[in-house]
C-alpha cells in the first residue's frame, strides 16, 4: 500500500538537506535576466545608491534556473489536489478543470485594471452580471452580490443585510440562532454584526429540533442560519418547515450555501425558503483553494432584501452594463472593487462548460462518492448517523480509541503514509473522535477504493501495531509540527542575522 507514497521518503530528505532558502543560495552578481540600457539618462551615483540601499541590497541574487528549481522543489514537499484524493470535508476539494484557468488567462480578463471605464470594460462587466443571473437560477434567489471574498465574508454581508433589512422595519432584533452542528463561522458571524447566538441542538437524525425551534422563535430572534446539507452530511428535510416557522414571526432565513456542492442541479434553497444565502465559488464553482488561491464568498438574496445588497451594483441598460453605488438602503461596501474577479471568470467558464444537465450530475456523483465510501467504510469506522449521507460522510473512531490509545489525529496522519490528504478531524464538534470525509464528484471509483483499503489498513494496524500509527506520518518531508507555534509566532520575514 505504501507504495502510493508520492516520492520516495530518501529523496525528498535529500532535497531538503541540500538546499535553504533562497538567501543563502544567493551568490553576488548572478541574474535570471539582462535588461537593455536604458533610453533616458542614467540616474545619478547617489540615486542609484540610494535605490541600491532601500530595495536590491540584501536581495537574493540568483539564476533563472535556481529560483524555478527552488519553488519546483518546495511544490514537492506538499501535498495537492493535482497529486490525489483530498478529503478535507466541509471544504470541497475538487479538481479545479484546467480550462478555468485558460479562460482567466485571456488578456482581456487578466489584464483589465479595476480602474478601466466602464465603456471600455463592457465584457467583464456582462460577465459579472450573467455569472450573477445564472447564479440566481441554480440558487433559486432574486439577486446577487460576487462583492464577499469568502464564505465568512458572505455570511457577514448577509447577516449585516438582514440586519439593516429588520432595522428598516423598527428594530433589528438580538438573537440569531445556530445549530449545534454548524461551521464555526457562523456563530463568528453573529457575534461579528452584533447579535448574540444561541445553540439550537439538533435531533437524533442530526437535523434541527424543530420542536425546540417552536418554543423558542420569539420577538427576539433575528434569523436562523442553517447549512444544508449540514455538517454531518445530512440534509435538513424539514428546512420548508424551519422557514415557515421562522416567517411566521418575522424572522429570517440564512442559508450557509456552502454545501451546495450535494445541491446543485437538485434542489434550490430559494425554493425551501431561504431568504440570503452565500455560496463559496472556491468550493462548489471549482475556482482552487487551499494553498492561496483567493476565495469568492457571493451573498444571494430574495428580492425584499435586494435594496440591502454592497454597491456597486451591476445593472444591465439596453445592451450597456453600467456600475450603480447610488443605493440608499445598501449596506455599503464590503471590499474594494467588485470582488475576486479572476474567480468570476473561472466560475463562469466551470459553469458554462457543465450546463444545467452537468451541474446536476456533478450534484449527484458527489453524493453517490461519499455513499459509497460511507458504504465501504461501514464496518471499519462508527457512524454516528444513519444515512444517507449527502456530499459528505462523518465517522467516528472512539471504537479503535479503546484500548489503543491511538487517536484521531493519529490516523489522519497516517493517511499521508499511503498517498492521501487527511480528512477534516475532530469537526462537527458533536460528534467524538469525528473523521469529516468529502470526496467530491471529482474522484474515480479506483481512488475511493484505494482510499477504503487504505483506511482499513490503518485501522487494523491501530490494533496490531498501534505505536506505528502514533508516530506517523513516516514517509513525508516534515512529520508532525508545532502548529501553535507555528500559528501563535509566524516567521514569515528572513533577516541576514538569523
Ligand atoms: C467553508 C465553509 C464556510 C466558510 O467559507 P470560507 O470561504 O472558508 O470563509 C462556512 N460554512 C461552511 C459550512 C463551510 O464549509
Amino acid at each position: 500500500m505504501e507504495s502510493r507514497t508520492l516520492t520516495p521518503p530518501a529523496r525528498d530528505r535529500e532535497i531538503r538537506e541540500r538546499r535553504g532558502l533562497l538567501f543563502e543560495e544567493s551568490r553576488r552578481g548572478r541574474r535570471g535576466i539582462d535588461l537593455p540600457p536604458p533610453e533616458f539618462p542614467e540616474p545619478s551615483r547617489e540615486i542609484e545608491d540610494e535605490i541600491r540601499r532601500d530595495l536590491v541590497d540584501g536581495m537574493p541574487e540568483l539564476s533563472e534556473v535556481e529560483v524555478v528549481r527552488h519553488f519546483t522543489r518546495l511544490s514537492r514537499l506538499n501535498f495537492a489536489i493535482d497529486l490525489g484524493l483530498y478529503p478535507l470535508g466541509s471544504c470541497t476539494m475538487k479538481h479545479n478543470p484546467k480550462v478555468n484557468e485558460w479562460a482567466a488567462r485571456l488578456a482581456g480578463f487578466a489584464r483589465v485594471h479595476p480602474y478601466t471605464p466602464e465603456r471600455l470594460a463592457q465584457g467583464c462587466l456582462e460577465l459579472m452580471h450573467d455569472l450573477e443571473r445564472m447564479l440566481c437560477a441554480i440558487t433559486g434567489m432574486d439577486a446577487v452580490s460576487l462583492q464577499p471574498s469568502a464564505g465568512a465574508q458572505g455570511e457577514l454581508t448577509g447577516i449585516m443585510i438582514i440586519r439593516a433589512y429588520l432595522a428598516a422595519q423598527g428594530s433589528p432584533r438580538s438573537v440569531v440562532l445556530v445549530p449545534d452542528s454548524a461551521h464555526g463561522t457562523n456563530p463568528a458571524t453573529v457575534r461579528f454584526c452584533g447579535y448574540t447566538a444561541e445553540q439550537v441542538p439538533s435531533d437524533e437524525k442530526g437535523c434541527v429540533d424543530i420542536a425546540y425551534l417552536d418554543r423558542r422563535v420569539d420577538g427576539e430572534v433575528a434569523a436562523m442560519m442553517v447549512t444544508n446539507p449540514n455538517t454531518l452530511g445530512v440534509f435538513e428535510e424539514n428546512i420548508a418547515r424551519v422557514a415557515a416557522l421562522l416567517h411566521e414571526r418575522g424572522a429570517l432565513l440564512y442559508m450557509d450555501g456552502a454545501n451546495m456542492n450535494a445541491m446543485i442541479g437538485i434542489t434550490r434553497p430559494g425554493d425551501a425558503g431561504a431568504d440570503v444565502m452565500h455560496l463559496n465559488l472556491h468550493k462548489t464553482f471549482s475556482t482552487p483553494h487551499g494553498g492561496g488561491g483567493p476565495g469568492a464568498g457571493p451573498v444571494a438574496v430574495k428580492k425584499h432584501l435586494e435594496p440591502f445588497l454592497p454597491v456597486p451594483r451591476i445593472v444591465k441598460e439596453g445592451e450597456a452594463f453600467r456600475l450603480e453605488s447610488e443605493r440608499p438602503r445598501s449596506v455599503g461596501r464590503v471590499r474594494t472593487f467588485y470582488g475576486n474577479f479572476g474567480m468570476f471568470v473561472r466560475a463562469y467558464a466551470y459553469i458554462r462548460a457543465l450546463g444545467g444537465k452537468g451541474l446536476r450530475e456533478a450534484g449527484e456523483t458527489a453524493i453517490l462518492n461519499a455513499n459509497y465510501l460511507r458504504k465501504g467504510l461501514l464496518g471499519v469506522l462508527h457512524l454516528p448517523y444513519l444515512g444517507p449521507s449527502y456530499h459528505e460522510v462523518v465517522l467516528s473512531d472512539r471504537e479503535i480509541q479503546k484500548g489503543t490509545g491511538v487517536r484521531t489525529l493519529d490516523l489522519a496522519k497516517r493517511l499521508m503514509d499511503f498517498g492521501f490528504h487527511p480528512p477534516t478531524v475532530y469537526f462537527p464538534l458533536i460528534v467524538p473522535g469525528a473523521l469529516m470525509i468529502e470526496p467530491t464528484e471529482t474522484e474515480s471509483r479506483e481512488e475511493l477504493d484505494a482510499f477504503i483499503a487504505a483506511m482499513k489498513a490503518i485501522v487494523e494496524e491501530a490494533r496490531t501495531d498501534p505505536d506505528r500509527v502514533k508516530t506517523a506520518p513516516h514517509t513525508t518531508p516534515v512529520r508532525r509540527l508545532d502548529e501553535v507555534a507555528a500559528a501563535r509566532q509566524p516567521r514569515v520575514r528572513w533577516k541576514p542575522d538569523h
